[in-house]
């Protein structure tokens, strides 16, 4: 039947519903500030076998995106043919997300440029440190007696070259990652897990700004 199957036997019903939830989450986001210009990008794993992510367009305002505004891609963040988008370029990030869902078993990854993410990049470029905090149950960490580490990867234009430096600083654990001088990653089974986790990862990287040995707190 013409139009039931897209984008290498993907129905399009399961793309439509992957491009409202992804114009609905980057609303959420751009509606925190996390999103702002065009900047950021959201994915869902569609399928694993070969791995394919419907990831938000580039170019578009984050809090204005429809259904339709996403692209399938594949392994390596290429566009697939046969969508209904064929022309959309994706992002070059998306190369990273790919990289993400098939290192980490992520489902679904969030990508914003975050203010938080920015500062804590700055002020802890060997990894971010964090213990005794309530909120890292929210990540699936003690709230006690462990340290745990997000790791700060240089910024580059090459995913590969992010993805080769985030591989070996990261714990197997830890949902997120900060890209210093450009945001954070953060992911999880479904958007909504990947949300709550940016969420989270976002207050703990504001406190440790916030606290930080000579920072704007102490010094008052
Ligand atoms: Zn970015």
């Amino acid at each position: 039947m013409t139009g039931l199957v897209q984008a290498g036997g993907i129905p399009r019903s399961a793309l439509e519903a992957a491009g409202r939830a992804l114009a609905a989450e980057s609303a959420r986001f751009a509606g925190m500030g996390w999103m702002r210009g065009t900047s950021g990008n959201l994915s869902v794993v569609l399928t694993r076998d070969p791995l394919r992510l419907a990831v938000t367009v580039s170019g578009l305002d984050k809090g204005e995106l429809t259904s339709g505004d996403v692209v399938v891609v594949d392994e390596r963040g290429r566009a697939v043919p046969d969508q209904p988008n064929p022309d959309l370029p994706p992002s070059a990030e998306a190369a990273l997300h790919a990289r993400i869902a098939a290192h980490a078993g992520a489902d679904a990854i969030v990508h914003v440029h975050c203010m938080a993410a920015v500062l804590a990049g700055h002020w802890y470029p060997d990894g971010l440190p964090l213990r005794d905090l309530e909120m890292l149950k929210g990540i699936g960490r003690k709230a006690h007696d462990e340290t745990v580490t997000i790791p700060v990867v240089p910024n580059s234009q090459d995913m590969d070259e992010i993805a080769a430096a985030w591989e070996p600083r990261w714990d197997g654990q830890v949902p997120a990652f900060i890209v210093a001088r450009h945001g954070m990653y953060a992911w999880g089974r479904d958007l909504t897990q990947a949300r709550h986790h940016t969420e989270i990862v976002e207050f703990l990287m504001t406190f440790a700004s916030e606290t930080r040995p000579g920072g704007s707190v102490g010094a008052r």
